[in-house]
């Protein structure tokens, strides 16, 4: 193989001027921690547009987009069915505060999309989306305490913001400053992939849940083990503890079913979020029937929210998942498959390991592909903040940090997804070379 072109260093001066700015008045310039490129020790570029697979710059660089708006993007930027919808939903009027006749077309399409639901409600985000079936779950059982997996990410609320305890036996600690150790001791925490640490709880204490993302991406992509998810469905069913699976970001990605239908699984709850709204503010909740009914106004167990259902966000995720058809993800597969082919033996070569799930993909920096949490920490995040680096200055917009996964959208040509494969190669070949360069 010859060596890869090997990326100049893009110009960045608008972005880093206004990330100067940003930091003035909003806390480190970002409104959302992860977009900083703390984790990869970089400053992010500042995005003047998107157009299709390609985000443009303040400063007009260019990229091939891996992220996505972090997973709600499968069709890409200003698809022009999905903005269409939007206009002319804003034209009838942004928001309403009442019942609408689109809405209820959107939770039948959800319905009869997803495995696990009987019924749905809409919300804003995916935090609230795991917030409220954490709650419900509680005043469904009427127990406390739930099982949260170590590395699955639910959004940034207090009951699923923790992080595992130093010994096995213990609850979780707080995840930030200002969660209530009190809170945090009622979540428990056990390793992705480990069925016997969920039974050891189940069997000492009365759990309301076990949350769980099926397909793990918010450690980068990490698959779930066989049967690991069967054994969650038996195990959960066995002790009286609803098993909620939150496919915000799994949800029409890796098939219109999401992992429930990919892999074939049953829950009582699902969590959807990202691709369902379209790229606009949008969740969801939901699942059994007997479960639902115990919302207010129909049951006690409290939840609302002002935008909820909103008609923008609606007319986006509607148009959205009128696209999201069989042939639609027979491609999305072959595009993964495509790269996956090219870049795999680039990438064990080196010693490192590619996992991928359909669209869902992370080069890990370790030999062999990780399992849970602690094995992605053992990751060379060093050489990845490299790679990243160099991948962006070769035009191919990854997730700056190890513990993301990248996303594929289905309208990738085969220009483009040259273009990664190039750039992915051209950054590997960068990492190799770090004593000397860079
Ligand atoms: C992104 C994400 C969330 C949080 O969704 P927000 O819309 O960012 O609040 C929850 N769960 C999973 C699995 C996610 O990937």
């Amino acid at each position: 193989m010859s060596a890869p072109h090997q990326p100049a260093h893009l110009d960045h001066s608008r972005s880093r001027r206004l990330l100067e700015r940003a930091r003035e008045v909003i806390p480190g310039g970002v409104n959302s921690p992860v977009r900083a490129f703390a984790a990869v020790r970089g400053d992010p570029p500042f995005i003047a547009r998107g157009e299709g697979t390609s985000l443009i710059d303040e400063d007009g660089n260019d990229y091939v987009d891996l992220i996505g708006s972090w997973g709600p993007l499968i069709l890409g930027h200003a698809h022009p069915v999905v903005t269409e919808a939007i206009i002319e939903a804003a034209r009838r009027g942004s928001s309403f505060g009442a019942p609408t006749a689109a809405e209820v077309d959107f939770a039948e399409a959800l319905v009869e999309a997803h495995p696990v639901l009987e019924q749905v409600r809409l919300c804003s985000s995916g935090t609230e989306a795991t917030m409220h079936a954490i709650r419900l779950a509680r005043g469904f059982t009427g127990r406390d305490v739930i099982i949260k997996i170590d590395g699955c990410y639910h959004g940034a609320h207090d009951a699923l913001l923790v992080a595992a305890g130093s010994g096995v036996e213990t609850f979780a600690q707080p995840g930030s400053p200002g969660i209530p150790a009190a809170t945090a001791a009622l979540t428990l925490t056990a390793p992705f992939n480990d069925l016997p640490a969920i039974e050891k709880h189940l069997q000492r204490q009365r759990v309301a849940a076990v949350i769980v993302e099926p397909v793990a991406g918010n450690m980068g992509c990490i698959a779930p083990a066989p049967g690991y998810l069967e054994g969650l469905r038996r195990l959960t069913q066995e002790h009286g503890t609803l098993l909620i699976l939150d496919e915000v970001m799994t949800g029409f990605r890796l098939a219109r079913g999401g992992a429930a239908e990919r892999y074939g699984v049953d829950a009582d709850l699902v969590c959807l979020g990202k691709i369902v709204g379209g790229g606009l503010p949008l969740a969801a909740f939901g699942g059994r029937r007997e479960i639902m009914q115990r919302l207010s106004p129909e049951g006690p167990v409290y939840q609302a929210g002002t935008l909820s259902g909103n008609p923008l966000a609606v007319a986006a995720g509607r148009a959205t998942l009128a696209l999201l058809d069989e042939a639609l993800y027979a491609r999305l597969d072959a595009i993964g498959e495509a790269l996956d082919a090219a870049l795999r033996p680039d990438v064990e070569g080196r010693g490192l390991s590619m996992t991928r799930v359909g669209s869902m993909f992370t080069i890990f920096f370790r030999s062999s592909p990780p399992q849970n949490l602690d094995e992605v920490r053992e990751c060379d995040l060093d050489a990845f903040a490299r790679f990243h680096r160099a991948a962006l200055d070769a035009g191919v917009y990854l997730p700056p940090a190890q513990f993301e996964a990248a996303f594929l959208p289905a309208t990738l040509d085969d220009r483009a997804l040259q273009r990664v494969i190039d750039g992915i190669r051209a950054a590997l070949a960068v990492v190799d070379g770090a004593g000397q360069k860079d």
